[in-house]
């Protein structure tokens, strides 16, 4: 049990005291030979896999049961583990006992069948082998395994490193899984113990998680089923949650919910810690419906698969229900998640790295089976024609194509002023800092001639001491890029030049560096702001104790954008456009919105292009009249386009296009003679 009461104390003292005689119910070589003979009589069913070694060197086993037991699938993955407390047995009985339902029932009780072919379910009888042979509660090296996971309230650390090798053995296999739904069995009280048990003020006070609601209903579907225990005169409907009833740190439960998304609560199953062998059968028979219920509710809430829009490969995504801070992930190897919430509508949100994020509202939920939503994603939409290197013609129809995830719908925009730009050249040359900056903190920032990145002079950070912060900023329209050299004296690792982009820490170093560049695009419009900031801890000052800036270059994009029409429906590829008067850079963008609430980012990997003026009827020598004389010429550009430009620099030779399909080609010589001679 986790519990410190009194009662539970002297219990646990009289049980070390009559160590000796506390034999576990069967050898540990006897449940390892349990599961051996599960793996070899139905090895279709079962597979056992080593975690690993107890300090006293036994094999610390797991058990997965399913109808395709070799194979990655779409099921959740449930772990169910026993005997973390070595002198609470009753749990790794019951696990077996489970073990044997599961296996002899398969194909003949179809409530069972159901299980082993719609759930991945895994079982550790003892995670605590030592201590279950010693009929004590710590593993042998007298350390309690559920006092030794990562806690994210009191030590955020997920890792291994330095806990005992039963707990990392067991962290070590569960971070190779994805397992939606745990438990942890124990003795010496009657009650399902919900997340969370840790508090963050070490506080036994109430303490949901996010999910609050889900773990009552959760753990009601255990106690529902188990007599004594939801006729608790303890705990209503045997059930609590873990901080309200007392808290610990470093407990199983809370790591599992918190670090790998999994629902995880903590069962214990008779007040006695360990009762006469006796009534082990009716504990059982107490459990049984229990343990069926509980693997079952992994099946509800929502699940699907999270894949690749264009290859169809799963992902690795992180799931959320939008408005509860719990993520839960999808197994890479199958894409399948499975993330519980009570009946109710929600709205989901799907992220992974390098594609766009969807949000997905009014996914209703229901009791029962799992509603399914399978979701792909893909990278930004992309701007596929016109993108570079095509001359477009004033007037004339076009379409602009992109690429983009079928679900979506795009915003199409275009600019006929793609170039125009501003720029700021700030090399602190003028002598004095520029009013656009302003500057601050302890000292303020000033101008010297040495060093300098060019020029005569720069701008370095005010005279400071320790514990003091000298910052100069300055702001500027997005989008657009900044960039600028700087160079730091300071004490290596203690007394730092930091640089922010719009509160962001993007540039942290100290000790000796020489003069660097520095380059960010902002492609967001509207304001920025930059800041560059040294500052010094409490003691000593090494070299000159400062930083500098030079050579600020910012390049403020000035194109204006317009829809080239509303946001497309669903699926949408093309949308006509005609580009309204000439220019020498236009361009195009496109970006995607998902599902009525997100906006992917804009494509800017295409390049811009040329809008010329609609064709002036044949004037091919462009002496600003159609006649005989425009023959030749036209000719030329027939036959030697590039050698037209050179002959007719500045004339272009789109005068000959005719049929305004923006080629001068044979199809355009009809025209020119219509126009020269008249239709016939
Ligand atoms: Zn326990």
């Amino acid at each position: 049990m986790k519990s410190r009461h009194i009662f539970c104390a002297v219990l646990a003292m009289a049980m070390s005291a009559g160590a000796a005689s506390a034999a576990p119910y069967r050898p540990y070589t006897d449940v390892e030979t349990a599961l051996a003979n599960a793996e070899s009589q139905y090895p279709a069913l079962c597979k056992r896999v080593n975690l690993g070694i107890s300090v006293q060197g036994r094999t610390l086993w797991a058990l997965c049961i399913s109808n395709n037991v070799n194979v990655q699938s779409d099921e959740p993955e449930v772990c169910l583990i026993s005997t973390m407390h070595g002198d609470e047995p009753v749990g790794t009985e019951n696990l077996l006992n489970l073990i044997t339902l599961l296996t002899t029932q398969y194909n003949i009780d179809s409530r069972v069948t159901n299980i082993v072919n719609s759930v991945e379910l895994w079982i550790v009888p003892v995670m605590n082998p030592d201590g279950y042979m010693a009929a004590t509660r710590e593993n042998s090296n007298g350390i309690d395994l559920n006092r030794n996971f990562p806690d994210p309230f009191t030590s955020p650390n997920n890792t291994t490193a330095g806990r005992e090798m039963e707990t990392a053995a067991i962290m070590n296999w569960r971070f190779g899984h994805h397992f939606s739904l745990g438990a942890n069995f124990h003795t010496g009280a009657l009650v399902v113990n919900y997340p969370f048990d840790g508090n963050p003020n070490g506080q036994s006070v109430f303490t949901p998680s996010p999910d609050e609601d889900m773990f009552v209903a959760l753990s009601e579907q255990y106690s529902q089923h188990n007599g004594p225990m939801w006729a608790s005169p303890t705990f209503f409907h045997g059930i609590t949650n873990g901080a309200e009833w007392y808290t610990i740190t470093g407990g199983m439960q809370d790591w599992a919910y918190l670090y790998m998304g999994c629902n995880e609560v903590t069962i214990e199953l008779n007040n006695v810690k360990t009762p006469p062998a006796n009534q082990l059968p009716q504990l059982w028979l107490d459990n049984r419906d229990s343990l069926l219920t509980y693997v079952e509710q992994s099946l509800t809430g929502v699940r699907g698969l999270v894949t690749d829009q264009v290859t169809s490969a799963p992902l690795n995504a992180t799931v959320s229900v939008v408005g509860r801070a719990h993520n839960v992930f999808t197994d890479p190897a199958v894409g399948d998640y499975h993330r519980m919430v009570t009946p109710g509508t929600y709205t989901l949100r799907f992220d992974a790295a390098g594609k766009e994020s969807r949000q997905i509202p009014d996914v209703a939920v229901n009791t029962g089976a799992a509603t399914r939503l399978d979701v792909s994603l893909s990278g930004p939409a992309r701007v596929t024609s016109p993108n570079g290197g095509e001359s477009l013609i004033a007037g004339q129809p076009t379409t602009v194509a992109w690429s983009g995830h079928p679900a979506a719908q795009f915003q199409v925009q275009y600019t006929l002023d793609a170039n125009s730009q501003s720029t700021v050249n700030e090399g602190f040359e003028s002598g004095f800092l520029d009013p656009a900056f302003t500057t601050g903190g302890a000292s303020n920032w000033f101008l010297v001639n040495i060093p300098t990145h060019t020029g005569t002079r720069s701008a370095r950070a005010g005279i400071i001491s320790h514990g003091q912060t000298s910052w100069m900023k300055r702001t500027f329209a997005g989008p657009g890029t900044a960039s600028f050299w700087y160079r730091v004296s300071s004490e290596s690792g203690h007394d730092y030049f930091n640089f922010y982009v719009d509160g962001s820490q993007v540039i942290h170093q100290a000790g000796t560096v020489a003069f660097t560049s520095y380059s960010t695009p902002l492609l967001a419009s509207g304001s920025h702001e930059l800041k560059w900031e040294y500052v010094k801890d409490g003691a000593n000052s090494v070299g000159a104790d400062t930083v500098w800036v030079d050579d600020l270059q910012i390049v403020t994009d000035n194109a204006t954008w317009a829809d080239v029409g509303p946001l497309t429906s669903i699926g949408a590829t093309s949308l006509a456009w005609t580009p309204a008067s000439a220019t020498s850079a236009a361009r195009v963008r496109v970006r995607a919105f998902y599902d009525g609430t997100l906006y992917g980012a804009y494509d800017w990997s295409d390049s811009s292009f040329p809008v010329v003026a609609v064709p002036t009827g044949g004037d091919m020598n462009c002496d600003g009249s159609f006649n005989a004389a425009d023959v030749g010429p036209f000719i030329v550009a027939l036959t030697d386009p590039s050698g037209y430009g050179t002959t007719y620099p500045g004339c272009p030779i789109l005068h000959g296009d005719m049929d305004a399909n923006g080629l001068v080609d044979g199809a355009d010589v009809e025209g020119f003679v219509d126009l020269l001679y008249g239709t016939p």
